[in-house]
């Protein structure tokens, strides 16, 4: 089963980029709570409070710098094969689902209807996502990351 994640207050940003490369990452800004939390879905906790490090299932980071994070994180839990980008909303962390050109034309800039022909929908929020340079400039900033 592929592994979950949860993120405490201070890691906001690798949060982010774990959801860009589709892995299940929540964010707890609510203190100790986060290991309740973590319990109840069966997520491993990814934590910059050094008071959490020597507890189980959860991974203690030692960087401020979010690319090295993810870096870290990517190796120690071996996600390299997990990764699936832009399949998870950035937003909330739902699954996205395809959807067809046309049910989204009112949804998206008249540029962007015209010009991509793939999109996703976030179910959740109703996010759409489409693969611009906007997409292209994040997938390449992953690949810098994780190579
Ligand atoms: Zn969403």
């Amino acid at each position: 089963m592929a592994k979950k994640f949860i993120c405490d207050g201070m890691l906001g940003k690798l949060c982010k980029l774990l959801r860009i490369c589709g892995i299940d990452t929540l964010y707890s800004n609510k203190g100790m709570t986060i290991l309740l939390e973590a319990r109840k879905e069966n997520r491993i906790v990814l934590t910059r409070n050094s008071h959490l490090r020597d507890k189980e299932d959860i991974f203690f980071i030692r960087t401020s710098n979010p690319a090295i994070q993810l870096k870290n994180v990517v190796a120690h839990y071996d996600l390299q094969n997990d990764i699936q980008p832009f399949s998870r909303c950035i937003i909330c962390n739902c699954g996205l689902e395809s959807v067809s050109k046309e049910s989204v034309r009112e949804k998206v800039p008249y540029f962007t209807y015209q010009n991509f022909d793939e999109f996703a929908l976030c179910p959740d929020c109703g996010k759409v996502y489409w693969k611009g340079s906007h997409y292209k400039n994040m997938l390449k900033e992953m690949e810098n990351i994780l190579r």
